[in-house]
């Protein structure tokens, strides 16, 4: 009977993974055909500073929304895109739409914060990554300084002079560089040495953890104190509740982006959330 009882189990388990897998086969089947058939857009995340309430920024984050599939969040779809190459695609396109929406609100007279854009590994060690950045944003006429480019430690410590090299070429178009999620996987104070970073954004998961785990408490403040030494704006990203920024705020952390102040909007919430922001303040 037990090993009958495993035998069951062993099924179940091939057909779970039979099916995770069939279902990623057709994720990438399909993501090749989203970008024409229009599937993909950009949603915006505002940035505000924690004292003043000003929006600083707003993350751009890619949304797929598929006719039979439905919603596919970006988790689940860029490790795949990121396999099979097609995140450099994607990556330029994102740049792109973003500079369309830039170029639009700034026309309705908005004041268009700096926009970050996540960037992966993949697209990053592409020889010709910044040349192609340079000509999209030539192109589309942007400035650079609109820019905000999201890394994070994965691009690579085992090639860290090239990794230099790259973005200090995009700083020199005046493109800003924040590294995301830090703390999360193999983060190191190496990084932190070597790489020109203007932002620090912690991870939510010590956010998460910031007013009942000590740990998570003092790691935060830790990390906020060697960016600030170090000339860096810090970004507390997932804020979900008051007292956790009561909390941020004590640690004199810089910049708050999470679902309490707003989930990510589409470009026309995105647009009014700016006009209303706006109005607030003058
Ligand atoms: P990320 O860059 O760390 O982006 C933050 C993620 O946390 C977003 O998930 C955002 O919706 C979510 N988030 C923000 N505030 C909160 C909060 O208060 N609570 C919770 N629970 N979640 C919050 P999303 O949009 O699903 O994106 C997931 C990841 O996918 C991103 O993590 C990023 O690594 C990647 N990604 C998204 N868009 C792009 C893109 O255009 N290019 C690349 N290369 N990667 C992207
Ligand atoms: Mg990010
Ligand atoms: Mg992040
Ligand atoms: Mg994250």
């Amino acid at each position: 009977y037990e090993a009958k009882k495993t035998q069951r189990g062993l099924q179940l388990f091939n057909h779970e993974i039979n099916e995770s897998f069939q279902r990623k086969v057709v994720l990438e089947y399909e993501l090749r055909k989203a970008l024409e058939k229009k599937q993909l857009s950009v949603y915006f995340q505002p940035q505000l500073n924690i004292q003043s309430g000003a929006v600083l920024g707003m993350e751009a984050l890619v949304r797929w929304q598929h006719e039979q599939l439905g919603f596919i969040s970006p988790g689940e779809f860029i490790p795949i895109a990121e396999e099979n190459g097609l995140i450099c695609q994607i990556g330029e396109w994102v740049l792109r739409e973003v500079s369309h929406h830039i170029s639009l609100w700034q026309t309705e007279g908005l004041q268009v914060p700096s926009i970050a854009i996540n960037i992966s590994p993949r697209e990053f060690i592409n020889v010709g990554f910044v040349n192609t950045i340079q000509s999209i944003i030539k192109e589309t006429a942007m400035n650079a300084s609109n820019f905000v480019f999201e890394i994070t430690e994965s691009i690579g410590i085992d090639q860290l002079d090239g990794v230099i090299k790259k973005l200090n070429a995009l700083k020199e178009i005046g493109i800003q560089v924040a590294i995301d999620d830090f703390g999360k996987g193999y983060s190191s104070l190496n990084y932190l040495k070597h790489l020109p970073i203007d932002i620090l954004k912690i991870d939510k998961s010590f956010i998460d953890g910031i007013n009942d785990d000590v740990n998570d408490y003092v790691i935060a403040r830790a990390m906020i104190q060697v960016a600030h030494g170090m000339g860096m704006k810090v970004i507390a990203e997932g804020v979900e509740t008051a007292s956790q920024i009561e909390k941020l705020k004590q640690l004199e952390c810089d910049i708050m982006q999470g679902f309490l102040i707003s989930k990510p909007l589409p470009a026309d919430l995105a647009a009014s959330f700016l006009r209303n922001n706006d109005r607030m303040l003058h």
